[in-house]
């Protein structure tokens, strides 16, 4: 995963004063890094591993759907405007995401596949995912139904009753996004560093002191980028980002061709995406093992819940069975109450900010979000729907 070349780029002296640290080197923190330095703040981006090797590099790779919940229901308990603008905004965090690898030559080794969202109905779901298609379609928003044919043609596979297809959206690696997005922070003139750890940070003389590995810097402002390890920054989001552990594994082509896009079924238990190689990404978590995932801080494997995605995906699939996999793994999500992140300004704290807790969809959200902390940071206009990520509504 760790790219030639970039060794020496994210190594070096870490700086005693910038205007802005982030902590955490994910997705969310890159993406963040990359905003503030475009914005013209003095960033430094500090990881403590390597960068996109937390939840990260567990990804899947999937953009879509953007929230698990079905659109309907959000819609039935937030109303139709708030449901559109959340989605508005993934659509946009994933555009612009895709346009900057685009235009930064990196869109190739972040595997990036904008060719649609797909979410399939089986016979348990189908009134579902067609409650929640009529629901988007409604909104405005831009979805096209596929027909049980038109998903076998997609996709192959059996007892796929329809689905729909979410333009716009698709899947990508998210390791290698979040490396693309240190870069291209570091490209505008951002302070990236590996292997730098941040312990406690305190206010002095009206700065923000980070103690770290490698000494204390001073900053205006501190972004906490740190997913569920948030607990030593803040109680507060120690409380609101809950653990939850899912499973991951890759598999050699099979029979049947790239599935193109991303794909899923029963709301993200079940995601999958192919790679340039044609090599299957396939994971997900399960409803009934509620007990194994829930508060699971420790990414380790669970055999049975691995042989559970496994052979579900491969009785809806039969012409691509059996599996050759040849890589394991689990993570952590970092779950909120409302499945929505917490961006913005930490409750109480002056100079205090998070981007983190995106229930297990960080890759749609993060750029955008990133966006929203680089306009606050900037005092400039807030981004659209901004409010509706502001940790506040947990204070
Ligand atoms: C199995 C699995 C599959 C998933 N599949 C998908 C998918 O297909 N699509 C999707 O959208 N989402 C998926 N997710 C969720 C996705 O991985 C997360 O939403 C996203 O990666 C979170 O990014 P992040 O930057 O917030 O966290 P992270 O990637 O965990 O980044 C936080 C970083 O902070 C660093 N850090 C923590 N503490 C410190 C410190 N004190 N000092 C310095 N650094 C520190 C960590 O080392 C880490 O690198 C999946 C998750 C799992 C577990």
């Amino acid at each position: 995963m760790h790219q030639q070349g970039t060794e020496s780029r994210f190594g070096g002296d870490v700086p005693e004063r910038v205007d802005v640290v982030v902590v955490g080197g994910g997705i969310a923190g890159t993406s963040t890094a990359a905003h503030l330095a475009r914005a013209g703040v003095s960033t430094l981006l500090l990881e403590r591993g390597r960068i996109g090797s937390g939840a990260t590099a567990a990804a899947i790779g999937v953009l879509s759907p953007p929230m698990r919940q079905p659109f309907d229901e959000t819609v039935h308990f937030r109303g139709e405007e708030t449901a559109r603008t959340v989605w508005e905004l993934a659509l946009r965090s994933v555009t612009g995401l895709g346009a900057t690898l685009t235009e930064s030559g990196k869109a190739e080794s972040a595997e990036l596949d904008l060719s649609g969202g797909h979410v399939l109905a089986d016979a348990h779901t189908l009134h579902e995912v067609d409650g929640s298609f009529r629901a988007l379609e409604k909104a405005g928003l831009p979805v096209e139904w596929l027909s049980a044919e038109r998903v076998r043609e997609l996709a192959g596979g059996r007892g796929f009753l329809g689905g729909y297809r979410i333009e716009g959206l698709g899947s990508l690696a998210s390791g290698p996004t979040a490396r693309a997005l240190a870069e291209i922070a570091a490209d505008r003139g951002a302070t990236v560093r590996e292997e730098v750890e941040v312990g406690d940070s305190r206010r002095a003389n009206g700065m923000i002191v980070c103690e770290t590995s490698r000494g204390a810097v001073r900053s205006e402002m501190v972004v906490y980028a740190t997913h569920v390890d948030s607990r030593r920054f803040s109680a507060f989001l120690g409380d609101e980002i809950v653990p939850i552990r899912g499973q991951g594994m890759v598999a050699d082509p099979v029979e049947g061709g790239r599935f193109p896009g991303a794909f899923s079924t029963h709301w993200k238990l079940n995601v999958w995406r192919s790679d340039p190689a044609g090599r299957l990404h396939l994971g997900g978590w399960r409803h009934d093992a509620w007990d194994r995932s829930y508060w699971k801080v420790r990414p380790e494997l669970d055999e049975t819940l691995q042989e559970n995605i496994q052979a579900w995906f491969e009785s809806s699939f039969p012409e691509r069975a059996p599996l050759s996999v040849v890589r394991r793994w689990s993570g952590i999500f970092g779950w909120t109450a409302d499945y929505l992140p917490l961006v913005g300004p930490l409750p109480g704290r002056t100079g205090e900010l998070v981007v983190s807790g995106f229930s297990g969809g960080g890759l749609p959200f993060a750029f955008e979000s990133g966006r929203i902390i680089a306009a606050i940071v900037s005092e400039s206009e807030p981004i659209e729907g901004s409010g509706l990520f502001n940790p506040r509504r947990f204070a």
